[in-house]
């Protein structure tokens, strides 16, 4: 069987936004599946459109989502020497000629075809003159008059054109850069990639990419066209539709395998299963199962997906994700068992990273202040006596276990005659300073007694100076 070599080649103007971080992950996904390999390739032949910010986006991008590569990263705009010789080539074997034609003769070759048929394209006036390289000329590719170029596209299935309406399209500029065609053919030829998935705005080079294969004694690699992601309204999807970038939902608070997961579903499935680890995703991805309708980008689907992992997630690995959402609240948290036994109290009700160091914050911090709402309902005159019996019964309880607590609780319940919220709001404000927090004997036996006390001593205080 072949070594299946699949890449993904972005053009650096700009993030990596959803639809190509699907192309990068279908790409790579397969390339694991099948213990090949991922290429890494940056298009950076328009130099007025790339930057290097967006080339250091990507990277960031995909490095954070985990999709790693095994070659590359490539750069077009260091290959200008390479895609030289291939248009020599195409030359030399009569593939490719000058074209000399000035601008205005091709506007007036545009108005004719506008007036006949329609259809644009170069009339051949230079293809059999056989002439020689000179200034401002451009190479144009010797495209067959006749017949049939046929696509058999892994997802689209067979797709014909017709040659005659091919062009002799330019594969070399009068400033001697190659076109896009040109170059992807050439890299893609000399990366031995040999199965290329990518969006289905590109179909419509696919002939004359096959074409130039072809001419170039090269096979011809698998060809999969995704359709494209749409939004809600099934429209393109456009930031009103949700962020763009990958990282801003990083930024959000998103685990990297929860947007890995749902951009995979966006075009693929299996069954009906919808939560995938990445560890599933590497076993079961194929390209039978792509899609042939346009995935439909909904983000309050991939915010639930977002939860369900964060509940998969062991609170070891969930510790590294969160602690930069607590540092950038000013919370200096260090891995550990501290941080995973708040984690394992918050995993379960928080959305989002960014949502669940919110949560945390009270664990870390002693000196937090009331939320007016809390102070309001629960710290009332009438609960003083309350708190400071609790606070007796707690010094005298030496395991704040959450299931001993529970026992506490029952009997001061008994000896009280007090409804147990009546005891639990005030409670947690105390604890907390929220009126909505973790089960109370869970954010009890993760504060401790010491820091208990304190909170509830606190409290009373506040509540006797009012
Ligand atoms: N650089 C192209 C793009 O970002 C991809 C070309 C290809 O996949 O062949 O759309």
């Amino acid at each position: 069987m072949k070594k299946i070599v699949t890449r993904f080649p972005p053009s650096p103007s700009g993030y990596l936004h959803v639809g190509g971080a699907r192309t990068a992950l279908f790409n790579w996904l397969y390339a694991r599946r099948m213990k090949g390999t991922f290429v890494l390739r940056i298009e950076d032949t328009d130099v007025r459109r790339s930057t290097t910010a967006s080339v250091d986006a990507i990277f960031e991008a995909l490095e954070w989502l985990g999709i790693d590569w095994d070659e590359g990263p490539f750069y077009q705009s260091k290959r200008f020497d390479i895609y030289k010789e291939y248009i020599q080539k195409l030359l030399d074997s009569g593939h490719a000629y000058y074209c000399t034609c000035s601008p205005e003769q091709l506007e007036v070759m545009r108005k004719t075809a506008m007036a006949t048929d329609g259809k644009v394209k170069y009339d051949g006036t230079c293809r059999e003159k056989g002439l020689g390289k000179t200034e401002n000329a451009v190479v144009r590719f010797k495209a067959p008059l006749t017949g049939t170029t046929v696509l058999h596209d892994v997802i689209k299935k067979n797709i014909v054109f017709q040659n005659s309406e091919l062009d002799d399209f330019i594969i070399q500029r009068s400033d001697g850069t190659p076109t896009y065609n040109l170059a992807v053919v050439v890299d893609d030829i000399t990366m031995g990639i040999n199965t290329v998935i990518r969006g289905d705005d590109h179909v419509s080079n696919t002939p004359k990419q096959i074409l130039l294969y072809k001419a170039l004694g090269s096979p011809v690699p698998d060809f999969g066209h995704v359709p494209m992601v749409l939004g809600k309204d099934r429209s393109r999807l456009s930031k009103r539709h949700g962020a763009m970038s990958v990282t801003a939902y990083r930024d959000m608070g998103y685990l990297p395998d929860a947007v890995l997961n749902y951009l995979v579903r966006l075009g693929w499935s299996f069954g009906d299963q919808e939560f995938f680890t990445k560890a599933e995703l590497i076993e079961k991805f194929n390209l039978e199962n792509i899609g042939r309708s346009a995935g439909v980008f909904d983000k309050d689907k991939l915010l639930a997906l977002n939860a369900d992992h964060i509940k998969a997630t062991p609170p070891d690995q969930l510790a590294k994700h969160l602690i930069p959402f607590l540092k950038e609240r000013g919370v200096n948290a260090e891995e550990g068992e501290f941080l995973e036994s708040v984690i394992k109290t918050l995993n379960k009700r928080s959305k989002t990273l960014l949502e669940m160091a919110e949560g945390a914050i009270f664990y870390y911090v002693d000196d937090f202040s009331y939320e007016e709402k809390a102070a309001k309902l629960f710290f009332k005159p009438g609960v003083l006596d309350m708190l400071k019996l609790l606070t007796e019964q707690l010094e005298q309880t030496e395991d704040f276990s959450e299931k001993n607590l529970e026992t506490v609780f029952e009997s001061f319940i008994e000896t009280t005659g007090l409804k147990f919220g009546k005891i639990a709001q005030p409670l947690r404000s105390a604890l907390t300073g929220k009126t909505v927090s973790p089960g109370i004997f869970e954010v009890l036996e993760v504060l401790g007694k010491d820091r208990t006390i304190s909170r509830l001593n606190k409290a009373v205080q506040f509540i006797m100076s009012k």
